[in-house]
């Protein structure tokens, strides 16, 4: 028999149990772990401090878009990174402003950098045509501040998730920076900062450790040649979690360790006008694995293969189907059971859809209709990635916080759906 319960669940049964009676046993929702979150945050940060005083990081708002997780680590001295222009809405309902703020967007239309602009954000721009661009958006003025997301090309090999550098519309190529910079400073710009993000749920130390060489020398070959302070590197998000048994959490001491080894060797001895402060714009890694799917099987069907059909969909965790992600599961109170035996099952949604599955041919305690299922994981890229195709709704967010449980986003209802209709059929 299968070991079966190997990854233990953060919350316990009883919190599970709590939770669903606070959500009036409608299922599915999502259910995060507040303090949970603000612990590994902390973490993160005073990693990173030991070697980088000025370290923070900036959390990607569209990994888990809900303003009391946005409030619980901005309590920490996090900052947001956002890509749009309801991103920012959501950053300036919370409270932050100037240099709490990265946008890191690309494609930008002009309202998004005029927001941008207004709340005092550091502008990452995506482009060298985006300098004119935001120039006239602004119309004729720039921000004190600008920095350039690098796109390393061939000198980096791709990251499985976000694929080769020089196949991805990120950034600009080495070359343009120089050009870019120079511009910018011609424009009155003062201050800079350099960014590059080229993987994405990556767990291996030295795929960070080679993108921060390729950031610091390209930031001492451009201050050097220009003649220009850097404010800012922002080594860009995409730290992994490990979804799987067999993988193991990134090491924030030893990462930051890592980092600051390169930064001695590369920038410290360049003798720069300044020392650039260090940031990150992380998501997965600071909400991904303190987040579950709480979810019901309300079928069962056998045919040429097992198939247990859940109350939640892909239109609430979009992960597995669009990419074949891993998500563990678990069956609540299993482990309690006097028949420990186990069965291969497809978990399935209700879409129209053949990739509206959780999880494939995967071993797990034998599931009759109202066990409760844990989708495990689900703290970041979850709810929000959520869809309303074939009219499904999504789902309320639940927290944890202290012996607390509290409704942070109701569920959709009908008439939220049907909002933007015009029922008034004469037309
Ligand atoms: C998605 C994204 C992030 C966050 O990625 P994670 O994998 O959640 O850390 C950060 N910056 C940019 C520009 C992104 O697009």
């Amino acid at each position: 028999m299968q070991p079966i319960s190997e990854k233990q669940c953060i919350f316990s049964s009883e919190e599970i149990k709590k939770s669903i009676v606070t959500a009036d046993n409608i299922t599915p929702f999502h259910l995060y772990h507040g303090d949970r979150i603000l612990e590994n945050g902390k973490k993160m940060l005073s990693a990173f401090r030991q070697y980088f005083p000025s370290y923070t990081n900036f959390f990607a708002v569209k990994a888990t878009p809900n303003p009391h997780i946005l409030s619980l680590l901005k309590s920490i001295g996090m900052g947001v990174d956002c890509s749009s222009l309801a991103e920012l809405l959501l950053a300036e309902k919370v409270g932050l402003k100037g240099n709490e703020i990265m946008f890191t967007s690309n494609n930008t239309p002009k309202s998004e950098y005029i927001k941008a602009y207004e709340l005092g954000a550091t502008i990452n721009l995506d482009d060298i045509t985006q300098i004119d661009y935001l120039h006239d958006a602004l119309g004729g003025k720039m921000p004190e501040m600008v920095s350039l997301r690098y796109n390393p090309g061939p000198l980096k090999n791709g990251n499985c998730f976000i694929g080769k550098p020089q196949e991805a519309k990120f950034g600009l190529t080495g070359e343009q920076l120089f050009e870019a910079y120079a511009k910018l400073k011609s424009l009155g710009v003062s201050r800079f900062g350099l960014h590059c993000m080229v993987a994405s749920n990556e767990l291996k130390l030295e795929y960070f450790e080679e993108t921060a060489v390729l950031l610091f020398e390209t930031l001492v070959a451009v201050a050097k040649k220009l003649d220009i302070g850097f404010e800012m590197v922002n080594l860009g998000g995409g730290i992994g979690i490990p979804y799987r048994l067999d993988q193991t959490a990134v090491d924030f001491y030893r990462l930051a360790q890592l980092i600051d080894g390169q930064f001695q060797k590369i920038v410290v001895p360049a003798q720069l006008k300044q020392l650039p402060s260090i940031v990150t714009e992380c998501g997965r890694v600071v909400t991904g694995p303190y987040g579950v799917l709480v979810t019901k099987a309300i079928h069962s069907k056998s045919i040429y293969r097992e198939y247990i059909g859940v109350d939640a969909c892909m239109a609430n965790l979009m992960r597995p189907g669009m990419y074949n992600a891993y998500h563990y599961m678990s069956v609540l109170d299993s482990e309690k059971r006097d028949d420990q035996t186990t069965k291969k099952y497809d978990i399935v949604g209700s879409l129209c859809e053949n990739n509206d599955k959780f999880a494939v041919d995967r071993e797990l305690p034998v599931i009759s209709r109202d066990d409760v299922i844990i989708i495990h994981d689900t703290g970041a890229h979850g709810h929000s990635m959520g869809f309303n195709y074939n009219g499904k709704l999504r789902s309320a967010e639940y927290i944890l916080l202290g012996d607390q449980i509290k409704c942070i986003r109701r569920a959709e209802t009908y008439d939220d759906l049907f909002r933007t209709l015009d029922f008034d059929l004469k037309l």
